[in-house]
């Protein structure tokens, strides 16, 4: 760290997609793992991560949540591999109204890749954790941070204040509610 500047921590999960076998071991663990109560169940369709699977092709991609989109993009991204080309949509890890991925399979509400963040006693993500293939690879390094940048910590207190007094306010029914119906526009 120079001179005091303050730096920030950037969570990495390396994907090797040539390790990868398919056996969808990190969509379970990430699963359970996000079960309420935690280890409760097994569910991939509520994992943060999904493997991708063309198994005529031999090809095995785990992709991880990203970001919720309200509507759906109109640019495209063409992949080739080893000569193959694959649908636009197959790779993103949005979680977009004009399909299922990424979504709470009850409430519709959007799933995204937390980096089990609140777990304490691993040192490494859930699905990492869970892959015995190396196809998953967790590295962490420090960057300088930029002048004004909030701090995710302090972004999370703030969020954390902000609902807590929504709930006070509106109570969690209709909390979940508008929550439901903002996530379907
Ligand atoms: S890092 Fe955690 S939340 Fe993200 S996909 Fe892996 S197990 Fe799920
Ligand atoms: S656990 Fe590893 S090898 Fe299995 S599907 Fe997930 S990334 Fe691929």
């Amino acid at each position: 760290m120079k001179g005091g500047s303050k730096t920030k921590v950037i969570k990495e999960i390396k994907v090797d997609i040539s390790k990868c076998t398919g056996c969808r071991s990190c969509e379970m663990a990430c699963s359970a793992f996000h079960a309420v109560p935690r280890y409760s169940s097994l569910n991939p369709s509520r994992s943060r991560i999904r493997v991708y699977m063309d198994e005529v092709r031999d090809l095995y991609v785990p992709i991880r949540a990203g970001g919720y989109t309200q509507s759906e993009c109109n640019g495209r991204n063409l992949y080739v591999i080893n000569g193959k080309e694959y649908s636009e949509c197959a790779f993103c890890p949005a979680s977009c109204p004009s399909r299922d991925y990424f979504k709470e399979p009850d409430s519709g509400l959007p799933l995204k890749c937390d980096m089990c963040e609140d777990e304490t006693s691993s040192s490494e993500p859930m699905c990492v954790v869970a892959c015995k293939f190396d196809a998953l690879t967790y590295e962490e390094r420090e960057e300088p941070m930029q002048e004004n940048e909030v701090p995710a910590i302090e972004k999370q207190v703030e969020l954390k204040v902000a609902y807590e007094s929504l709930v006070k306010k509106h109570g969690t029914k209709k909390l979940m509610e508008t929550f439901f119906q903002l996530s379907k526009n």
